[in-house]
C-alpha cells in the first residue's frame, strides 16, 4: 500500500519516450508542441488601425480627407500635418499617422473632417510588434494547444506543427456480472458502463481509446486478453478483478505478462484497489470495477500519466481551493475524493458519496480532497480538482 503522493511521485517520475510527428494546423487542437514556437516576424507585422474611422496626422479637431486605405491595401497614402485618410480595421495606417480616429466620433462636410474631441497620440493604433516581436518564443515546448493556440499558430502563417505523438489507449473490462447497455439483464446482472465513462474521460481530455474489450471473470480469458492488447496499446486500463475477490484475477494475470507491479493499493478512498504497473514503453493501469472509484482513479492518476506520454506540461485536472458552503465530517480513515459542487465560489460535498455511486460525480463538477477523520466547517478552504 502506498500514500496518494507516493503513488502521484512513481507515475510522475516515470521515464517515457516521446514519438513526433508533423500535423496541418487544422488537427492539432489538443496536441502539445515537441519544440518551441518562435515568432518570424513582429506580429502586428505593420502599424494598422484598430477601428474604422480615420487615420489622422496631427493632434487638431479639424482634418482635410486626402484619401482612402482598406484593409489588405499597400499603404500608399502618406499624409502631411492636418490631414486625415478614410481607414477601416486592420489596414496599414499611412505614414505620418499619428492616431486613427473611429467613425462615430466624427463628422464630415465635403472632404473635411471634424472631431467631437482631439486624438490622443497613437490612438487606435495597433503598433508593429506590440503582441510579439521577432524571435520571440511564442509558445514553449510542452504547451497544449488550445483553440485560441491554433489561432495563434495560424497568425504566425504556420500550416504544419510539430507536436509529439499521443498513446494509444485499450480498455478491458472485466467481470462475469457485466451485461451491456441495449441488452436485457437477468437477475444479478448489472449493466457495464464504466468502459463508456472511461472512454469519454479519455475523450474529454483528447485521448482516444481505440480498442475495447469486455472480458469474464475467468483468468487464462483475462490473461490472453491482457497479452493481445499489450501488443498495440501504449495504455492500458482495465477496469474491475484487482480487488481480493475469488474472481480478481487481474494482477496475477498482469504478471503472468510480465508486468512489472509499480504500485498496488493506494490508501485513499474511493479507488484502495489501484494498480499501476509497467511492460518496457506500455503502462498499465487496473482500476477498481465500483464505477465512481475507477472514474475517480482515473482523473487523479491516469490523466496525469496520459499528459505526461503526449510531452504535454500539464500535469493532472486542473486545481482550485474554495470555501466550503457547508460543515462536513470525513469520516473514513483514509484520505478522500469527495463527489463536489463548486458553485459561486463554494463547495458542497453531494449526497452519494459511496464508490459505486456515480451520479453524485455527474452532477457535481469537482473532487474535493479531505484528509482522513477532518472536519470540515462552513468557509474552510478545500482543495478541489475540477472535472468539469
Ligand atoms: P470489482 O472491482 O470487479 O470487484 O467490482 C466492484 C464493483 O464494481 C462490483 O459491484 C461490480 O459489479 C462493479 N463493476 C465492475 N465492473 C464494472 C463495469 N465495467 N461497469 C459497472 N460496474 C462495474
Ligand atoms: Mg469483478
Amino acid at each position: 500500500m502506498v500514500t496518494i503522493e507516493e503513488a502521484l511521485k512513481i507515475l510522475t517520475d516515470q521515464q517515457v519516450k516521446l514519438k513526433t510527428e508533423i500535423r496541418n494546423l487544422s488537427e492539432c487542437l489538443g496536441f502539445s508542441l515537441s519544440k518551441d514556437i518562435v515568432a518570424s516576424f513582429d506580429m502586428p507585422s505593420f502599424d494598422n488601425s484598430a477601428m474604422d474611422g480615420y487615420a489622422l496626422s496631427g493632434i487638431s479637431k479639424e482634418y482635410i480627407i486626402v484619401g482612402e486605405v482598406a484593409a489588405g491595401d499597400e499603404s500608399r497614402v502618406t499624409l502631411k500635418e492636418g490631414e486625415a485618410a478614410r481607414i477601416f480595421t486592420g489596414a496599414k495606417v499611412p505614414e505620418n499617422t499619428t492616431a486613427v480616429m473611429m467613425q462615430e466620433k466624427t463628422k464630415t462636410t465635403g472632404n473635411k473632417l471634424f472631431l467631437d474631441q482631439e486624438p490622443r497620440d497613437g490612438q487606435s493604433i495597433r503598433k508593429r510588434g506590440e503582441e510579439l516581436k521577432k524571435g520571440q518564443v511564442v509558445f514553449e515546448k510542452g504547451y497544449t494547444i488550445t483553440p485560441a493556440g491554433i489561432g495563434m499558430i495560424g497568425g504566425l502563417g504556420l500550416d504544419k506543427v510539430e507536436v509529439f505523438k499521443k498513446p494509444v489507449i485499450n480498455l478491458i473490462t472485466t467481470g462475469n456480472e457485466l451485461v451491456l447497455p441495449g441488452k436485457e439483464k437477468q437477475e444479478g446482472q448489472i449493466y457495464e458502463s464504466n468502459s463508456f465513462a472511461l472512454a469519454s474521460a479519455c475523450e474529454k481530455y483528447g485521448f482516444k481509446c481505440i480498442d475495447k474489450k469486455q472480458i469474464e471473470d475467468d483468468f487464462k480469458a483475462i490473461k490472453a486478453g491482457i497479452k493481445e492488447s499489450l501488443e498495440h496499446t501504449d495504455v492500458l486500463i482495465l477496469s474491475g478483478g484487482i480487488s481480493v475477490g475469488d474472481y480478481d484475477f487481474v494482477k496475477q494475470a498482469l504478471e503472468e505478462n510480465g508486468v512489472e507491479e509499480l504500485f498496488y493499493k493506494v490508501f485513499q478512498k474511493p479507488g484502495k484497489p489501484l494498480y499501476f504497473g509497467r511492460k518496457g514503453d506500455k503502462f498499465v493501469f487496473a482500476l477498481p470495477g465500483n464505477p465512481a472509484s475507477s472514474l475517480s482513479c482515473f482523473y487523479i492518476y491516469v490523466l496525469p500519466l496520459l499528459y505526461k506520454l503526449s510531452g504535454s506540461s500539464k500535469t493532472g485536472l486542473e486545481r482550485y481551493t474554495f470555501s466550503a458552503s457547508h460543515d462536513f465530517e470525513n469520516r473514513s480513515d483514509r484520505p478522500s475524493f469527495l463527489k463536489v459542487k463548486i458553485e459561486n465560489n463554494e463547495v458542497e460535498i453531494l449526497d452519494g458519496q459511496g464508490s459505486s455511486m456515480i451520479r453524485s460525480m455527474a452532477l457535481g463538477n469537482a473532487l474535493a480532497f479531505l484528509d482522513a477523520e477532518t472536519s470540515v466547517k462552513k468557509g474552510d478552504l478545500i482543495i478541489c480538482y475540477l472535472i468539469s
